[in-house]
């Protein structure tokens, strides 16, 4: 295997003393159940992808970006109860994040993206706390999941190892999915009170008493190639978008 050079993990100090990167990516994941048919690490493995797919198509259109290390743990507050759930709590992924953001500031990096894998992560507040902190690091996060319309893909509802999630572990790491036939409906409560259900109102939903079996979303309807398509949809939308934000201007973003 020859390193890449938009992954830091792989790269030298040789290299990267006079590199000048524009974009840093730093993929979060998390460490969680996925019902009983996908591994713990789906969606930190899904961020490795992800991030490095993206980052070469964004490499090789000459953007100059670089992907850190992806953080394997996320915010569970919801998943206290199941087994080996690790959570973050979000001040310290805040803590965490600040660290970071600290060194691209110090070290004159102009732009970090947080690409998000795991839906108990919510960046959004953290990032308008540090870039008051930090206004020389233009800061930005995207879901990876979310660059997709998933509704072209799937049919069946869902967000947790579904059969969007499924399908794209299938591309990625087949050997690490059990038979489909291992895997629990993924079926899912809804919440009683209407505007809960409807989504317009929010409340962390409480993991064991809305499934039985980790899942959120039937992944009757996964397959490898629904996987690869998924993917590439959303790699070469997040290619694209770290192509233009590293030729992008952070003190001439409106027009
Ligand atoms: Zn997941």
């Amino acid at each position: 295997m020859s390193p890449r050079p938009y992954i830091l993990a792989e790269t030298t100090w040789q290299h990267v003393k006079d590199a000048a990167y524009e974009v840093v990516v730093l993929p979060w994941g998390a460490t969680e159940a996925h019902n009983y048919h996908l591994p713990y690490a789906t969606d930190n493995m899904q961020c490795d992808y992800v991030a490095a797919e993206a980052a070469r198509l964004a490499w090789e259109a000459g953007a100059k970006v670089v992907v850190l290390p992806t953080i394997p743990f996320g915010v569970n507050t919801g998943q206290l109860d199941i087994t080996l759930d690790i959570n973050l709590n979000p001040s310290t992924q805040l803590a965490i994040l600040r660290d970071i953001v600290q060194v691209l500031a110090r070290q004159g990096i102009p732009k970090l993206v947080l690409l998000n894998g795991h839906g108990g992560n919510d960046f959004r507040q953290h990032l308008r706390q540090l870039q008051a902190e930090f206004p020389t690091v233009f800061l930005c996060t995207l879901n990876w999941f979310k660059a997709v319309d998933r509704s072209k893909f799937f049919t069946a509802p869902g967000d947790h190892a579904d059969a969007l999630e499924t399908s794209a572990m299938l591309h990625i790491a087949p050997a690490l999915v059990r038979p489909l036939s291992e895997a629990g409906s993924g079926h899912a409560k809804q919440f009683r009170v209407e505007a809960l259900r409807q989504g317009w109102a929010w409340a962390q939903r409480e993991w064991t008493q809305v499934t039985a079996d980790t899942g959120v979303g039937d992944p009757a309807e996964a397959t490898a190639e629904k996987g690869a398509a998924v993917l590439a949809a959303a790699t070469q939308a997040i290619g694209t978008f770290l192509t233009e934000l590293a030729a992008a201007d952070p003190r001439d973003m409106y027009e």
